[in-house]
């Protein structure tokens, strides 16, 4: 979720070749960099499939969730469990391909054809822009995309995503429209370790998380959802069935044996702990870039809170996948175009385009590559137009 530009689908990867000239793209939220990890430790998570495995549509039909893998229901209760970050029990697990078609699912479930009119979906601003995209590309008449949930005055039913912590900023966040009949949906795609202090097990009705921000495997588009009520799930399962009758056994398998050799990495001293070394990781791009930013005059990061993390034992700060930067006085995506670094622009998050959003995911190089031709313009406050 995320390959929008100007409201045009654009499937560019992104295009960080090293000359000097060719443009930096930071749009997408691609997490390659955990690659490193993965070639250090891919031995075990490596998943042999034989030409006559899986081939049914259908895997366990005693479940609600058919198409669901035990395996992978398995490991995903004993990474929580492990993690701490959500409560798994009394609660029906969806899996869909991404946590994007499980986004999609939601707003199936929870509108009505019997309504007159479609049903509101909002979320505190700055929002991750898929939503905005996702919710109104069908033009659906169940429901349609209405914006700001600071300023959503309608009445009536609605449909609050939380995202937490946010994307674009990293900020953590609550529902704020509190109103009866509201559906919320907690997206926590980055309630992981390496992101943010895990202060407490989620346990709202309706979770997201996905494989893609967990462990970096976003190719498998594997997204799995916690809802505690059962019609909620229902519905769920079958707008999968009819729009992808199913999701994939093997993406499913691999995304099983992924999570338990990084619950293996947790609890056994013979491998290196994934989340250690996420937090590492991320917490090194985050040192570098505000040292980076430190004196910049024209370019600001956000700040977060120092808290104390279950999961790790310390006190730590949000690490967010992406750079929210500010720009004074100017049009912050333009501003650093013309330095060949290309964001997403704060009015696709629904807010002013002094700020815009800069992955932290990408490899090392890419990384160091942003750095580098960040550290050549700050200060320099006549570039700005
Ligand atoms: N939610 C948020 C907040 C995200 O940032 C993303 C990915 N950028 C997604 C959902 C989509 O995840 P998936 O790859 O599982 O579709």
């Amino acid at each position: 979720m995320g390959g929008y530009d100007n409201n045009k689908p654009s499937l560019s990867p992104a295009n960080n070749s090293k000359t000097t000239d060719s443009v930096l793209n930071l749009e997408f939220g691609d997490p390659t960099m955990y690659g490193e990890y993965w070639r250090q430790h891919g031995d075990k998570g490596t998943v042999v499939i034989s030409g006559c495995d899986s081939m049914s549509y259908f895997t366990d039909m005693g479940n609600l969730c058919w198409f669901l893998e035990p395996e992978l229901a398995n490991s995903i209760k004993r990474l929580h469990c492990i993690v701490g970050n959500a409560v798994t029990e009394d609660r029906h697990i969806v899996v869909g391909s991404g946590s994007t078609q499980l986004y999609n699912a939601l707003l199936y479930a929870f509108s009505s054809p019997d309504e007159p009119e479609p049903i509101s979906v909002v979320c505190a601003a700055p929002y991750y822009s898929a939503y905005a995209d996702v919710t109104d590309c069908v033009r659906s008449g169940l429901y349609k995309w209405a914006g700001d949930a600071y300023t959503f005055e309608k009445d009536g039913p609605y449909i609050e995503v939380v995202t937490t912590p946010n994307n674009p900023d990293g900020s953590i966040r609550e529902a704020v429209v509190n109103r009866s009949h509201g559906k919320v949906i907690h997206d926590l795609a980055y309630y992981w370790p390496q992101h943010t202090p895990i202060t407490h097990p989620a346990d709202y009705d309706n979770m997201l998380f996905t494989f893609s921000k967990t462990t970096g495997h976003a190719g498998s588009r594997i997204g799995w959802a916690f809802v505690k009520d059962k019609e909620v799930a229902r519905k769920m399962i079958e707008f999968i069935m009819i729009n992808s009758i199913g999701v994939s056994k093997e993406s499913q398998l691999r995304a099983a044996k992924i999570f338990e050799a990084v619950c293996d990495s947790c609890q056994n001293s013979g491998s290196e702990n994934f989340f250690e070394y996420g937090q590492r990781l991320m917490g090194g791009r985050w040192e570098k870039l505000r040292q980076v930013l430190k004196n910049s005059e024209i370019l600001s990061l956000p700040e977060y809170p120092l808290v104390y993390c279950n999961f790790s034992g310390k006190i730590m700060e949000t690490k967010p996948a992406f750079a929210w930067l500010e720009c004074n006085d100017s049009d912050c995506a333009s501003f650093l175009m013309e330095h060949k670094i290309k964001g997403r622009g704060g009015r696709r998050f629904g807010v002013d385009s002094k700020y815009a959003r800069f992955s932290l995911v990408g490899e090392e190089k890419e990384f160091d590559n942003f750095l580098e031709r960040l550290s050549g313009i700050h200060g320099k406050k006549h570039h700005i137009k």
